[in-house]
C-alpha cells in the first residue's frame, strides 16, 4: 500500500477499519519529513516523540470507539502562526523565536478533540506577510515540484509539506491569498473560509478584518472533512458567526462523488481577470476547467467585475494599517524579542533597537506603511479611502454573485516564480495577489484547486469564489470537478535523502 498516494480521508478510513495504525502512519510521516525536509524546509518545528505519544493516545480512543471523526488519527501539520499549547510557535519571526504558547487556538483545540496528530509547525512568511515563504527567520521553503522555485506564501510551509507527502493535510491562514496561492503553486486544494466561519482566537494577528484559518489538502473532500472539525461559532472571537449557525459541510461529505451537483449552476467567468498579464497557459487551463463543468450541465456566464485594479492598493493599505496596530504589542516588554538593555540610551532607543532586531525587512516596511496611512493628516487620504474602495469591491462581488452561484477565476497570474525573483521587487510581488485579495476584502469564501500544468510542468490553480457562508457549495463543486479530472492526483518527484 503506497500511503503517499492516499488522501487524508482514505488514511482516516484505513485507520478506522483497523488496517493502518495511527502510530504506523505517524512514523511513516516523520520518516518522510526526516528524508525530505532538509531539501524543502517546510517545517520550523518537528514534534517527533510528542507526535508518537499523541498517536498512541489517539489510537486508544479510536479503538475504544470514542473518536469517530473521519480524520481521527491522520497525521497533519499546523502553520506556525496558530497557537499550540506547549509547542513552539514562531510566526516565522525572530521576534517570537522562543515563544511557547500557554494555550491552544480554538482551531487547534478543536482538531485535537477530533483526534488530529500534529507532526509539527510549518514555515511561513514572517507574520504571514508575503507571497513566497522567503521572508521567514527560518529561511525559505522550497517548492517540492521544483526546488529552485518558491512554494508560494505565506502558508508555503503547510503547502510544501502536503505536496511533499510529509503530512496528509495542514492548516494555513489566508489574509490576502496565503492559503490559495501556495495551493496553486504546489498543486493542492485549499479553502479560505467565509470571514467569521472559523475562529481567529489564538491565531497570531496580521490584519484582523481579513485573516481566516483554513485547510490545505490534496482534495476538496479532505478540505471539507478538515473544515468540519474546526469551523463554527466561538464565544472567544466576537467576529465569528453566531451560535446556532453552521456551514452544513456534512452535506458535501455525503455527496462527494456525485458530479450531478454541478447541473444548472450558474458560474460567472470574470472577463476582466483574463487580461492582467495572465500567463497564457493559466488562461487556457481555466477555460478548459469551465468547459468540464459546462459538460456536466453548469451554465458558464461571462461577467464583468469592476474595480479589479483598486483591490490591491485598498488591500495593502488596510492590511498594513491593521498590521501596524497589531504588531505594536511586540515591544520587548510585554511581548517579543528584547534587545540588550545594557546598550540602550533610553526607553525609545530600547523599543527602536528591539523592534529593528526582532522584525525582518518586509515586516518593518509594512509597519511603516501602515503607520503612515493611519497618521493624522493622511488618514482620510489613504486609510479612509481604502475603506471606501473595500465597500465598492464588496458591492461589485455582491452584484456578480446576485446573478451567479459562484465565480471561476485564476488564483495567481503566473505559476511559481524562482526563489529570489520576487523579493527584489516588492511592488511586483504585491501585484501577484491581484486575484486573491478581493475575497478577503469582501469576506467571501474561495476555494483554490489544481487544474493543469504549465509548459515547465508546474501546477496551475483555479479559484471558485462564492457568497458568504456558501463554503459547502464551493467544496461540493470542487469535489465534483475532482471526480471528473485527475490534476489533484499528480505528485512531484522528490528525492529522499537521509539527514
Ligand atoms: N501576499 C499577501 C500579503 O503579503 C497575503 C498574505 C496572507 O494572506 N497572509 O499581505
Amino acid at each position: 500500500m503506497d500511503l503517499l498516494k492516499l488522501s487524508a480521508l482514505e488514511i482516516g478510513g484505513l485507520i478506522r477499519q483497523g488496517e493502518l495504525g495511527v502510530v504506523e502512519a505517524t512514523r511513516f510521516a516523520l520518516d518522510r519529513i526526516d528524508k525530505t525536509n532538509p531539501a524543502i524546509n517546510s517545517f520550523v518545528t518537528i514534534t517527533g516523540e510528542q507526535a508518537i505519544a499523541r498517536a498512541e493516545a489517539v489510537q486508544k480512543d479510536i479503538s475504544a470507539g470514542q473518536l469517530t471523526s473521519p480524520l481521527a488519527g491522520v497525521p497533519m501539520a499546523v502553520k506556525d502562526n496558530i497557537s499550540t499549547q506547549g509547542i513552539r510557535t514562531t510566526c516565522g519571526s525572530k521576534m517570537l523565536d522562543d515563544y511557547i504558547p500557554a494555550y491552544d487556538a480554538t482551531v487547534a483545540e478543536r482538531i485535537f478533540q477530533n483526534g488530529a496528530v500534529v507532526l509539527g509547525k510549518t514555515n511561513m512568511d514572517e507574520f504571514a506577510m508575503g507571497s513566497t515563504t522567503e521572508t521567514s527567520y527560518s529561511g525559505p521553503t522550497k517548492n517540492p515540484w521544483a526546488t529552485d522555485r518558491v512554494p508560494g506564501g505565506s502558508s508555503g510551509g503547510s503547502a510544501a509539506a502536503v505536496a511533499a507527502g510529509q503530512a496528509w493535510y495542514a492548516l494555513g491562514s489566508d489574509t490576502g491569498g496565503s492559503i490559495r496561492q501556495p495551493c496553486a503553486y504546489c498543486g493542492l486544494t485549499g479553502l479560505k473560509p467565509t470571514y467569521g466561519a472559523v475562529s481567529r482566537y489564538g491565531l497570531i494577528a496580521y490584519a484582523s478584518s481579513l485573516d481566516q484559518i483554513g485547510p490545505i489538502a490534496r482534495t476538496a473532500a479532505d478540505c471539507a472533512a478538515a473544515l468540519q472539525t474546526f469551523a463554527g461559532p466561538d464565544s472567544r472571537d466576537s467576529s465569528c458567526m453566531p451560535e446556532g449557525q453552521n456551514l452544513d459541510i456534512r452535506r458535501v461529505l455525503e455527496t462527494v462523488d456525485n458530479p450531478a451537483s454541478v447541473k444548472g449552476l450558474v458560474i460567472g467567468l470574470p472577463e476582466d481577470y483574463f487580461t492582467h498579464g495572465l500567463q497564457p497557459e493559466i488562461d487556457q487551463a481555466i477555460r478548459r476547467a469551465a468547459r468540464v463543468l459546462e459538460d456536466q450541465g453548469a451554465i458558464i456566464r461571462p461577467i464583468s467585475l469592476s474595480l479589479v485594479d483598486e483591490a490591491i492598493p485598498a488591500y495593502y493599505l488596510i492590511a498594513t494599517a491593521e498590521a501596524s496596530s497589531n504588531l505594536s504589542r511586540y515591544d520587548g516588554i510585554k511581548y517579543g524579542w528584547r534587545t540588550n538593555e545594557e546598550e540602550v540610551e533610553d526607553l525609545v532607543d530600547f523599543y527602536r533597537k528591539g523592534r529593528t532586531e526582532g522584525f525582518g525587512r518586509e515586516v518593518r516596511r509594512r509597519i511603516l506603511l501602515g503607520t503612515f496611512a493611519l497618521s493624522s493628516g493622511y488618514y482620510d487620504a489613504y486609510y479612509l479611502k481604502a475603506l471606501k474602495a473595500r465597500q465598492m469591491v464588496k458591492d461589485s462581488f455582491a452584484k456578480a454573485l446576485g446573478d451567479c452561484d459562484m465565480l471561476l477565476a485564476p488564483v495567481a497570474p503566473t505559476t511559481a516564480p524562482k526563489i529570489g525573483e520576487s523579493l527584489s521587487d516588492p511592488l511586483k510581488m504585491y501585484l501577484s495577489d491581484i486575484y486573491t485579495v478581493s475575497a478577503n476584502l469582501a469576506g467571501l469564501p474561495a476555494l483554490s484547486l489544481p487544474c493543469g500544468l504549465d509548459d515547465q510542468g508546474l501546477p496551475i490553480g483555479m479559484q471558485l469564489i462564492g457568497p458568504a457562508f456558501g463554503d459547502a457549495k464551493l467544496l461540493a463543486v470542487g469535489a465534483a470537478y475532482q471526480v471528473l479530472t485527475d490534476f489533484h492526483q499528480l505528485r512531484p518527484e522528490i528525492e529522499e535523502v537521509a539527514k
